[in-house]
């Protein structure tokens, strides 16, 4: 049975039992009413009849003059008989009154008319004794109808009460639990409701839904699955370890390279956290000890990774990938975990060790020659060892500046390789501002002289001493400088101030040369880097040089620039 009919059937039932008990009530209410009329009309006007005849009986036999209210009252009760033998009872009183007219004195007249009087009260009191028991009667009948239909009624109702709502509600709970089941994706949840009604077509219409989501999302699941495999396998066959940790930093998977050298064994890894194997693990630790918090920050290590595994020392370059992903219906991004690539550098660094310590011999076997060069060249410039003509002169000159260049490069040369080796001894400091910076000037002076360069120097009062090692860093301030006169029209100008900056001192080089452009802004304190296009004088070791010598020191080193505009290297040295 439909709900529709159900609710229709059970509002209906209730309905036409309301109307039942009111017909009952009003009809049994109309019977009581009928019967107490009758008494009232029929027997308590008589009694009250009767009692006035007795009264004025008794004012006659005082001779006073009570026939009138006599034969009023008789009056009365003539129209008034209702009881079988109340008419007689009239009858007679009537007669016996018109006796008593005839002879007002005769006491047994009055005795006898009071009788008459007291038969007819009588009749009426039996009568209305009679009828009231008919209307206790009629009050007993229409009590129990009223119990029969009241009951009638409550059974209908406590039915209704009880079934109805469940027989609504249940499907509907029934119902929800479902769909909840299937949002919380156990698309195998079924309604088992076996009803023709509503809830049936509903519960049927929802189980072929639920049937088809399951269907969809095994065939998903198995595309899913194979998909899982093909990336395992790949990331397994990987030669590069990589590691894949979620939100919480717990591992998801670890190839089988990042299992070799990390020592560890796959069970002993799978499902902890990061943090928690890192306690025991030195290599894990130095992995997950910069895990970016933020999914804007990525990190790629500076320093590579020494691991000593199989049997040998390995280099590798830490590379930190955060996943991130945009929820369905969410606009920001939310970080979902990590992946952690090592890229084993080792074959690189083997063959930048080679280069650099190759470079470092011949640097230094070179010093030797040149430095003799420089002698003979001093020699030859004596006029005493014999007449040079202005031709020759001119190409000592040129062979003077070769030198010097030459000179130059195997030093910077050599200072790279010692950087690169992690040779650079460095004599740290309570160092002067502003003497560094006045013997930086004093070294490009005749340098900026011949370009007919002006150098600018703004020394700020009272700067505190800097941490410094003062010939590296008047190495780096000579470095600026030369660049700075390099990069420069003829006539330009030059600024070199001293600050006090934060916590410690900046050293800057202004110029009004071409400017860097931005492309290239971030990659000229990377080694032999020169901007392409500039001249190629230099070797494109001097910031990269510069660049170690100021962090090693525990500064920081960098460039604002524009093209066109001019240029500011700058330094800063933390205060002493
Ligand atoms: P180099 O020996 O070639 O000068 P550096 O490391 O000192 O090597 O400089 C790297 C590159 O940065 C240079 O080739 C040049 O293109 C650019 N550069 C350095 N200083 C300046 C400057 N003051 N103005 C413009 N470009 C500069």
């Amino acid at each position: 049975m439909s709900i529709k009919t159900k609710l229709r059937l059970g509002i209906g039932l209730l309905f036409l039992m309301i109307l039942l008990l009111s017909t009952v009530g009003i009809s049994n209410i109309n019977a009581l009413k009928s019967d107490t009329e009758n008494i009232l009309v029929d027997n308590y006007n008589s009694l009250e009849y009767g009692k006035n005849m007795i009264a004025a009986l008794d004012l006659m036999q005082q001779e006073q003059d009570g026939i009138t209210a006599f034969e009023k009252n008789l009056n009365l009760q003539e129209q008034n008989v209702t009881e079988k033998g109340e008419g007689q009872a009239t009858e007679q009183i009537a007669q016996r009154l018109a006796m008593l007219k005839a002879n007002p004195q005769d006491t047994q007249l009055h005795l006898l008319i009071r009788k008459d009087i007291f038969r007819l009260m009588e009749l009426n009191m039996n009568a209305i004794e009679r009828k009231s028991n008919v209307a206790n009667q009629t009050a007993r009948t229409g009590n129990t109808w009223i119990v029969i239909s009241s009951t009638l009624c409550f059974l209908v109702a406590m039915t209704l009460l009880v079934n109805l709502p469940g027989n609504i509600a249940n499907p509907i709970k029934e119902l929800t639990a479902s769909i909840k089941e299937i949002a919380a994706k156990n698309y195998s949840q079924r309604v088992n409701y076996r009803s023709k009604n509503e809830f049936g077509e509903l519960a049927d219409s929802f189980n072929t839904m639920a049937e088809k989501l399951e269907e969809y999302n095994n065939s998903n699941l198995s595309k899913i699955l194979t998909e899982k495999m093909r990336i395992e396998t790949l990331i397994n066959n990987m030669h590069e370890p990589v590691i894949g940790l979620d939100e919480n930093r717990t591992i998801l998977f670890i190839n089988n390279e990042a299992i070799k050298i990390s020592g560890l064994r796959p069970e002993e890894i799978m499902g902890r956290t990061a943090q928690d194997i890192a306690e025991n693990n030195d290599l894990v630790r130095s992995l997950v000890n910069d895990l970016p918090q933020h999914e804007n920050t990525e990190v790629l290590s500076s320093v590579p990774l020494k691991i000593y595994a199989d049997n040998k020392e390995s280099y590798f370059e830490k590379e930190i990938v955060n996943i991130t992903i945009k929820p369905t219906g969410e606009k920001d991004k939310k970080l979902i975990g990590h992946v952690i690539i090592l890229k084993n550098i080792t074959p690189f660094k083997e063959l930048d060790f080679a280069k650099t310590n190759f470079i470092a011999t011949v640097s230094h076997e070179l010093k030797t020659p040149i430095a003799s060069i420089k002698m003979s060249l001093l020699l030859l410039e004596n006029q005493n060892t014999g007449h040079i003509n202005p031709e020759q002169q001119q190409l000592i000159e040129s062979i003077k500046e070769d030198s010097n260049r030459l000179l130059k490069i195997t030093g910077e040369l050599l200072n790279m390789s010692q950087v690169e080796t992690g040779n650079i001894q460095l004599s740290i400091q309570q160092s002067d501002p502003a003497q560094i910076l006045e013997y930086a000037v004093e070294a490009v002076k005749v340098q900026a002289e011949q370009k007919q360069i002006s150098l600018h120097v703004d020394k700020e009062e009272n700067l505190p001493e800097v941490k410094a090692d003062t010939e590296k860093t008047a190495w780096v301030l000579i470095n600026f400088l030369t660049n700075a006169i390099r990069y420069s029209q003829q006539s330009g100008q030059i600024h070199i101030a001293i600050q006090q900056h934060e916590n410690g001192v900046q050293f800057s080089v202004k110029d009004e040369g071409q400017g860097i452009d931005s492309r290239y802004r971030a990659k000229i304190f990377n080694r032999y880097f020169q901007v392409p296009g500039s001249a190629k004088t230099g070797t494109g070791l001097g910031l990269a040089i510069s660049k170690e010598f100021i962090e090693a020191q525990g500064g920081h080193i960098g460039v604002n620039s524009e093209i066109g505009m001019g240029s500011t290297f700058f330094f800063k040295l933390p205060k002493a």
